[in-house]
């Protein structure tokens, strides 16, 4: 038997119904602070990710689908969403546009990671990035739209953790202070910390290793280190926060899986999901956009996983789908199939949401059906000039024409 492919999923008319929900609330958040739709092709070109995300980061160098279009040309299936927005931006000459340009997405995205619960290997982000704005006020609208979004679905156990990159020089110098005192501690370290030190020195406030644990809080931090504009830029970050009621804990170790962030960086995690805890992130990244080769704009954005957010989501008040008339058949007469497959079809120009037989139930299967989904009314056609109509909450039932079945329903009149 085939199945889906490990690490993806099928979404069901049951998780489409919650997925719509959310897709609904981003477009109310996100659109009443003038965020505009985006959508990007879901494969680009590989160096896209690898100029764009970092060719050091575990993104580019083990989690992408990497193919050859057939013409020598190599494409990946996106593993995120900002480079392509980015990409996009430049390619449109959207710098030319009033600043900042603000978009959101909810897309799918491909990352070969190993399977568990929260992680997948195609799964959904919803995204968004204001482009060319390096206002502090910027960051903070993005995060405190981030945290509306999680209270409007209701995601449970919310944490936000908040830091700054400062930017790439001043960050290449602490990189170096950082690796001297590992260095000098190297002793007081994990195997796998002593053996990250050149590669990546950061990892080593990840530790769980108690002795490692011990020896980074001796460490000095990067947000110690912040150049007076970065650390005034934060300062107000912060304040802002405060000011919005956002609470968030400061946290100097933040680190996430991609090379393009600087200054402001943020995660929200929720405590009601496993190891697999990050709901949401994202930061500012005023360099990309010249990584890229266009012009050098300050922009700031964030990513939420969809399905993190719905597992960590209490119930959602998901609207029932209604169904008005069931269009039923009294017998096999082919007068009165056409009929009803009229009846069902002008019901819905009507406004009423119709479904007819499709299935070649018996009536009373049919009136079984017509319960089961919910059908409020049924109508069940006789022949051209002969129907009933059968009001399912009353049980009432009456016979007319088939041409009076949608006003008498539209004028919601007793049926007896
Ligand atoms: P990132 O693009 O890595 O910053 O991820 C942003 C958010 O996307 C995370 O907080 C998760 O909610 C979600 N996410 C990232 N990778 C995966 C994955 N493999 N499966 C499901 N959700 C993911």
């Amino acid at each position: 038997m085939i199945q889906a492919p490990r690490g993806t999923f099928d979404i069901l008319p049951e998780d489409a119904v919650r997925r719509d929900y959310l897709e609904a609330q981003v477009r109310e958040i996100l659109g009443a602070a003038g965020y505009r739709r985006i959508e990007t092709p879901t494969f680009e070109a590989t160096e896209l990710f690898a100029r764009g995300v970092g060719e050091a980061t575990d993104i580019v160098q083990k989690e992408m689908y990497t193919f050859d279009d057939g013409g020598g040309r190599s494409l990946t299936l996106r593993p995120e969403g900002t480079a392509p927005v980015c990409r996009a931006y430049i390619e449109h000459g959207m710098h030319k546009l009033p600043q900042p340009v603000k978009l959101w997405y909810v897309s799918s995205f491909f990352r070969a990671e190993a399977p568990q619960r929260g992680r997948y290997r195609q799964f959904w982000q919803v995204g968004a990035e204001a482009m060319g704005s390096a206002a502090a006020e910027t960051d903070a609208e993005l995060i405190v739209l981030l945290a509306d979004l999680l209270a409007a679905l209701s995601v449970r156990d919310v944490r936000l953790r908040l830091s700054s990159l400062g930017n790439p020089e001043t960050r290449s110098a602490y990189r170096e202070e950082l690796t001297s005192y590992l260095r000098a501690h190297e002793d007081r370290l994990s195997d796998e910390a002593q053996a990250r030190i050149d590669l990546n020195p950061m990892r080593a406030f990840d530790a769980t290793d108690p002795r490692t644990r011990e020896t980074m809080r001796g460490a000095p931090k990067l947000l110690d280190r912040l150049d007076d504009d970065d650390a005034e830029h934060f300062a107000h970050v912060q304040a802002l926060l405060d000011d919005a009621g956002i609470s968030y804990e400061l946290d100097p170790t933040l680190v996430r899986g991609l090379d393009y962030y600087t200054r402001t960086l943020f995660e929200f995690t929720s405590d009601a999901l496993g190891a697999q805890s990050g709901v949401g992130g994202g930061g500012r990244y005023d360099r990309l956009m010249e990584q890229l080769d266009g012009p050098p704009t300050p922009a700031c954005g964030w990513a939420a996983g969809v399905e993190r957010m719905l597992l960590a989501a209490s119930e959602l008040p998901v609207r029932p789908e209604l169904v008005d008339l069931f269009v039923a058949r009294a017998n096999g007469d082919r007068a009165g199939a056409r009929t009803a497959f009229e009846l069902a079809q002008d019901a819905r120009r009507a406004g009423l949401a119709a479904q007819l037989e499709l299935a070649g139930r018996s009536l009373k299967g049919q009136l079984k059906h017509a319960d089961r989904i919910g059908a409020r009314y049924v109508a069940i056609v006789e022949d051209a000039e002969h129907a009933s109509l059968k009001d399912m909450e009353s049980g009432d039932q009456r016979e007319l024409e088939p041409t009076d079945v949608i006003p008498v329903i539209l004028r919601g009149s007793r049926l007896s």
